[in-house]
């Protein structure tokens, strides 16, 4: 049986092994695939594992495909009408990374009240050297104890940002559209957005992307918050628009933001918030440590033996 990986390169760019794909069949991986290679590539293969590429009607309607493992949590790059159609089952990640994307929140949060970056190059420039004093700071420093956190889309990765917000000794406002009220604590309370928008010092992104989502940062959003918010995305660029969180960063409403990810990834030259003021931006690295590209790795293999002992886990197409 033909097992084509069409791209590899983020999951493993060689530091894990393909070893349990390999033992389920005859494996190729292509690091990258243009999408006008992907008929070619896939030829006659009955597996295919895919990460970010569009995997179209089109392209099943041209190939054999009976298996489409996608590499990740989101599968809406995949058609799975157009996959159900013609009996192929679409399997994803349902979850593997949700410690790493919740330790990032506070690595963009703690990059924001510390500078740590920042400091360290002034430290290499000499200021300290040169210093009057046993210690100097170019930004101010921020404490998060006693500060509110409000936390929109209050799931998994949701709920272990929150409880590492409590461990720092924050209050957490939660906002979801199901909110389990058994969770609340004397620490955390679910809320109305509009609540969440008025009382948080710092605002975190955790629903998925949808079209109730999209722009959920915009312009009227933030004139709902507290002069000087602070925002933290690592969820989904488009929950964001970005141009307006720009201006609010560039006029001082939002003192500063971190975001893992943005509209279109890669990131585009004339992305507004490339040019903004106080933000941290980073290239998606949030599901990436080894520890999580490990687990979704095995997951990827599990499921695919599953599938091949005839009881398919993780199928999101049934
Ligand atoms: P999850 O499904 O466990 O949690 C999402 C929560 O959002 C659920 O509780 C759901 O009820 C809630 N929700 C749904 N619609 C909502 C709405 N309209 N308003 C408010 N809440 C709503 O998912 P998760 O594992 O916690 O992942 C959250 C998001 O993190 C994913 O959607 C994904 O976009 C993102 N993610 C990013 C990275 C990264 O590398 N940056 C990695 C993994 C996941």
């Amino acid at each position: 049986m033909k097992i084509v990986v069409l791209e590899g390169y983020t999951l493993n760019p060689g530091d894990l092994t393909w070893e349990g794909l390999e033992k389920l069949g005859d494996l190729t991986v292509y690091d990258r695939t243009p999408e006008d290679k992907i008929v070619e590539r896939i030829g006659d293969a009955e597996i295919i594992f895919t990460n970010k590429l569009k995997i179209t009607r089109e392209i099943l309607e041209q190939t054999n495909v009976k298996y489409i493992g996608v590499l990740a949590t989101g599968y809406n790059i995949v058609d799975i009408v157009a996959a159900k159609e013609k009996d192929i089952l679409v399997s994803n990640i349902p979850t593997y990374g949700t410690a790493s994307v919740a330790q990032m929140v506070f690595a963009l949060l703690l990059e924001i009240c510390h500078h740590v970056g920042s400091h360290d190059a002034a430290v290499r420039r000499g200021q300290w050297i040169d210093s009057n004093d046993f210690c100097f700071w170019n930004y101010p420093l921020i404490e998060l104890a006693g500060k509110t956190m409000g936390i929109i889309g209050y799931g998994r990765i949701g709920q272990a940002a929150g409880l590492i917000a409590q461990a720092f000794g924050m209050k957490v406002l939660a906002y979801n559209q199901h909110p389990d009220k058994s969770m609340e604590s004397g620490t955390l309370k679910f809320v109305e957005l509009e609540e969440l928008f008025s009382e948080s010092d710092v605002i975190s992104l955790h629903c998925p992307l949808l079209d109730s989502t999209k722009g959920i940062i915009s312009k009227s959003s933030i004139a709902k918050m507290k002069d000087g918010v602070i925002i933290i995305n690592t969820s989904r660029g488009p929950l964001i628009v970005e141009a307006d969180l720009a201006e609010a960063l560039n006029n001082g409403k939002v003192y500063a933001a971190g975001v893992d990810v943005v509209s279109v990834e890669p990131i585009e030259a004339d992305n507004p918030l490339l040019k903004a003021k106080n933000i941290f931006i980073t290239p998606h690295i949030a599901w990436a440590p080894i520890e999580s590209r490990e687990r979704l790795m095995n997951i990827a293999v599990e499921n695919l033996r599953s599938y091949i002992d005839g009881n398919p886990e993780n199928i999101v197409n049934r």
